[in-house]
């Protein structure tokens, strides 16, 4: 059994975080390992609370899986401060797994889940190591210090973070509002690139779709797939989570695992 790890924040809702990760692990045949970087009160409706996890206890953790398992792939979500940010990335740098850094930065309600001085950490320390970024739209413009309007800036956006080390970077195209499709483009540090279109799905129901977007990627690459295929199979689950909602809870309802 393939071995892979979510270094991450909890969500007592279920739909986001480490639940989605570890569920998401379990349904693409993975044995899920987690640290837990936050603990967050949390639903549908939003973010009620926040409460970090302090980077020696991050770093026991991390100690703790690594001492016993051989991590085949692992992921990175919500890490909140440069002080966590620091602690995982020195450690990582002694692992040979695969790192899918997915930049959480914002909960859909607007809850700061990175605080803002730590996206200097983020890019210098965490992002040269890192083997697949996963930023929406928002987050690359953060990352990368491009404002994004059109494709062509996408395209820059895209080779501003390559130069920090980073060696493919998905660029989810789902927050451009007024297109009817959804086009997440795929750029290698070797300069090729791919795109998958999918048809917009008008839904309130995306809570955790980020999420479960980098998990289905490292549960794939932790079980040998290409960086390729695990990119267009871990599209695959997530359109398919998100084509079936669950209708849990009053507010965003979480992405469908089972689907
Ligand atoms: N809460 C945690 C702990 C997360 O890691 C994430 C991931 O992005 C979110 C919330 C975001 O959830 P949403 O998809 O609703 O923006």
């Amino acid at each position: 059994m393939d071995v892979v790890l979510t270094i991450a924040g909890s969500d007592s809702g279920g739909g986001a975080g480490i639940q989605a990760d570890l569920k998401t692990f379990q349904e693409l045949k993975t044995f899920g390992t987690s640290v837990i970087t936050a603990l967050t009160a949390q639903n549908t409706c939003g973010v009620q609370g926040i409460y970090p996890t302090t980077p020696e206890f991050v770093a026991q953790q991390m100690t703790s899986v690594f001492q016993d398992f051989n991590v085949k792939a692992l992921k990175t979500g919500m890490l909140f401060s440069t002080e966590i940010i620091e602690t995982v990335a020195r450690i990582l740098q002694q692992q040979t797994a695969h790192i899918i850094v997915d930049p959480v930065m914002i909960a859909k309600g607007g809850a700061a889940l990175l605080q803002d001085d730590a996206v200097h950490a983020l890019n210098t320390k965490l992002l040269p190591l890192a083997t697949v970024l996963t930023p929406n739209i928002p987050e690359a413009e953060v990352i990368s210090g491009v404002k994004i309007r059109n494709e062509q800036d996408i395209f820059n956006a895209a080779k501003r973070i390559l130069q920090l080390g980073v060696k493919c970077v998905v660029m989810k195209g789902g927050h451009f509002e007024e297109a009817d499709t959804a086009t997440d483009t795929v750029f290698f540090e070797n300069g090729s690139s791919f795109s998958m279109e999918t048809k917009r799905i008008n839904t309130k129901h995306t809570h955790g779709t980020g999420c479960t977007f980098s998990s289905a990627i490292t549960a794939f690459l932790g079980r040998g797939f290409t960086l390729h295929e695990s990119i267009v199979e871990a599209k695959k689950f997530v359109q398919l989570a998100i084509e079936h909602p669950l209708n849990i809870g009053h507010g965003h309802g979480p992405t469908n695992h089972f689907a």
